[in-house]
């Protein structure tokens, strides 16, 4: 599987603002942020989008929402609440072909994520 930018970051080859790493996974500084707290959390195995998840991928992909877990109470806004997306594919906007999590945080979000246009449409 070719390269992504991410495979980049988890190799050190580009910098990122790392907040948290380990034997599965790494978070980092989303750099285009959507909310006050926007990382994205990553598995070190390449896996290009949701519909490439393997039944063996299991431990790795829980793993990516228990570290989400960790990171929203260590940086204190679980009680207040925070959103987890994984978006896969054009229509979905994913841009990076190796799965993430979007971790938002720290003002209230909108949803549901279509506008009235499109609703129209
Ligand atoms: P997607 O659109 O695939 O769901 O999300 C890709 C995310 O990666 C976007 O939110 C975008 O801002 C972020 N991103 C793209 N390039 C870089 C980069 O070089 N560094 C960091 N930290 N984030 C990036």
């Amino acid at each position: 599987m070719a390269e992504t930018l991410f495979s980049k970051i988890i190799n050190r080859e580009i910098p990122a603002d790392i907040v948290h790493e380990d034997e599965l996974c790494l978070a980092f500084k989303d750099v285009n942020p959507q909310a006050p707290v926007h990382l994205l959390i990553i598995p070190k195995k390449q896996i290009a989008t949701i519909n490439d998840i393997e039944p063996e991928d299991r431990e790795v992909v829980g793993h990516l929402f228990l570290v989400a877990s960790k990171l929203a109470k260590d940086m204190g806004f679980d009680d207040d609440g925070y959103r987890v997306v994984m978006n896969c594919n054009e229509q979905a906007g994913q841009t990076v072909f190796h799965i993430h999590l979007h971790l938002l945080a720290g003002k209230p979000l909108g949803w549901p994520p279509y506008t009235d246009r499109q609703k129209q449409a």
